[in-house]
């Protein structure tokens, strides 16, 4: 029978599966932070476990971390303690630990790939959503709450059920000025935040294979905000190369031998996918979105919605709560919008080739007096490389804040909050209400819309920036 993608690295995982009951998966890595896993080690500290593969877990500090002099002691309480019972964790149950100051510290879903930890064909666990973020390798990764934690840390398994699987194919050549964010923010709002539940997505097609490593972790990253448990990418010539040389990644003759490896992994031809959705590349313009989930999205000079008599009362409502939210009025234009942040971050877009695409904008050019810009790069090595070819410098002097790595203003869980009743441009991956903090405002896009919203001061199309 040929087999997708999906099933190929399911099957092989499976250490047993009984009629009626999940099925336990054997984890191949399994990424930790500081703020879904303390209750995970206290289980196991107050049931006498001890980790089953230490060598498996890959632990960093993300969440909490301030961004301003990382090394200074953590002026939150809260934060400081999350911190450091990570750290005592680590060292308690023999965890290598990328904490604060470590060269290697970054948020969890940047540092994998970078480090050459995530690979295609495996398995993937960590306490936090965008876990799907790996998948863009060719892995089958997801997210899992605390007490999976838990499992996954005392046995290497988890329990799973089998999700349905779904093929998502985006065909034909990206336009100018159109990123791998706007692909994934046009296909949510095409199929809802819920268009994917009970499945997990494979995307293909031309416009996928021709994105980046980056731009494919930008997809697979907010795959799960259409409510599918995870995202993925068969693994290509593209894959490899990034892969090839990183600290984790195989060497030698090693290399060869899971380059043939991997090179079986795609799905087979005739491999039949529950669902199947299409896109025409062409259709995509820059994105943004307007209300309060990342499915409520237009393109850039689109209308937002009318209330109209098709909707349900449930869509009307949402709609009216959403737009009330963010004071806007429907049938109102995004673009000259006004904002007063730009966040430049998260694991949706906080890697160099994001940094290097919007500094081609930024370059030469300052930021609007009213806006407040922040640059926070996806991890320590991303900020290396960034000063290395330069581009801090292009951020510095178009009057960006430069901090250090952490998640940063995506969540309201550190000290970068953006303020009550502020309209934030971001490049992150969620606007619910509150997400950057109580009251903020936040607008989803691309790094490179981030880029010409941050000169013009309001929701800029970054296409009248580039030639
Ligand atoms: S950057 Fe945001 S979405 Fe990504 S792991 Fe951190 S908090 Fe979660």
């Amino acid at each position: 029978m040929p087999k997708t993608l999906f099933e190929k690295i399911w099957d092989s995982h499976v250490v047993a599966q009984e009629e009626g009951f999940p099925t336990v998966l054997y984890i191949d890595a399994h990424f930790i932070h500081e703020v879904t896993s303390p209750q995970a080690f206290n289980g196991l500290k107050n049931r006498g476990i001890s980790v089953r593969s230490p060598s498996r877990v890959w632990a960093t500090a993300d969440h909490n971390v301030p961004t301003i002099n990382q090394l200074l002691p953590i002026k939150d309480l809260l934060s400081r303690k999350q911190i450091e019972t990570l750290e005592e964790n680590c060292k308690d149950f023999g965890i290598e630990l990328f904490g604060l100051g470590h060269p290697w510290q970054g948020i969890v879903h940047v540092i994998g790939p970078e480090l050459g930890v995530t690979k295609p064909g495996m398995t993937i666990v960590c306490g936090d959503s965008h876990t799907s973020t790996h998948g863009a390798f060719g892995a089958v990764a997801f997210g899992i709450g605390t007490s999976e934690v838990e499992q996954v840390l005392a046995s290497q398994t988890i329990l799973q059920t089998k999700p349905k699987t779904m093929k998502i194919d985006v065909n034909g050549v990206l336009q100018k000025g159109v990123t791998a964010k706007d692909v994934i923010l046009y296909i949510i709002s095409k199929l809802s935040t819920s268009g994917g539940t009970g499945h997990f997505v494979e995307f293909t097609g031309s416009a996928i294979r021709g994105l980046s490593m980056e731009g494919r972790m930008t997809i697979c990253n907010m795959s799960i905000e259409m409510g599918a448990r995870g995202g993925m990418i068969a693994p290509d010539e593209t894959t490899y190369k990034y892969m090839y040389g990183r600290t984790f990644s195989p060497k030698g003759s090693d290399w060869d031998k899971a380059v043939s490896f991997w090179k079986t992994l795609p799905s087979d031809k005739g491999a039949k996918f529950d669902r199947v959705e299409s896109f025409d590349a062409r259709d995509i313009e820059p994105m943004i979105t307007y209300g309060t989930n990342p499915g409520m999205g237009i393109n850039i000079n689109g209308q937002l919605p009318k209330i109209n008599n098709q909707m349900s009362k449930s869509s009307k409502d949402q709609l009216l709560k959403s737009l009330d939210y963010m004071g806007l009025e429907e049938g109102q234009k995004m673009i000259g919008q006004h904002v007063d942040y730009v966040f430049f971050g998260s694991c949706t877009n906080s890697r160099i080739e994001d940094f290097r695409e919007a500094a081609k904008i930024l370059k030469g050019r300052k930021k609007a007096k009213n806006i407040i810009a922040i640059l926070v790069p996806g991890s320590s090595q991303v900020a290396k490389q960034a000063k290395k070819e330069g581009l801090d410098k292009v951020f510095e002097e178009a009057g960006f804040e430069l901090r250090e790595s952490g998640c940063s203003s995506c969540l309201g869980f550190n000290d970068d909050k953006i303020p009550p009743g502020k309209y934030c441009v971001s490049t992150s991956n969620r606007n619910f209400e509150g997400r950057q903090g109580p009251g903020a405002k936040t607008m989803l896009v691309s790094p490179l819309t981030a880029a010409a919203t941050a000169i013009k001061g309001c929701v800029t199309d970054p296409r009248i920036f580039i030639k």
